[in-house]
């Protein structure tokens, strides 16, 4: 289900204070700390963030670094959606591969005849 941006709560001066707000919509709850991941995972999900949102995070400035698992999974939904997609475009290529067989072996056939 996409998360509707609009629900969310308004930054509280405290939040605002601690950085402690999704970086992409504000949400203050169920939040992760990217950089309290693992190398590999914050590098994933900072590459991640950039392609989907086009927000560019970085551990070198004073940005917060939070994600809310919502919008974790907005990514995570599109990414498990593009790969649908590339093994359905393999499909239609098989598909497409077979029948082009077909025409050719029809043709043959006709040939032959
Ligand atoms: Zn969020």
């Amino acid at each position: 289900m996409p998360l509707n941006f609009s629900t969310n709560k308004p930054l509280s001066v405290h939040s605002m204070n601690t950085g402690k707000f999704c970086r992409i919509c504000l949400f203050t709850k169920r939040l992760v700390d990217v950089l309290k991941m693992d190398e590999a995972n914050i590098e994933k999900w900072f590459e991640r963030v950039k392609e989907y949102f086009q927000v560019s995070m970085s551990r070198h400035d004073n940005k917060s670094t939070y994600l809310c698992r919502y919008c974790m999974q907005i990514i995570e939904d599109r990414i498990d959606e593009q790969n649908t997609v590339m093994k359905n475009q393999r499909i239609i290529g098989f598909l497409d591969e077979m029948s082009q067989k077909n025409v050719v072996k029809s043709i043959q056939q006709e040939d032959g005849q």
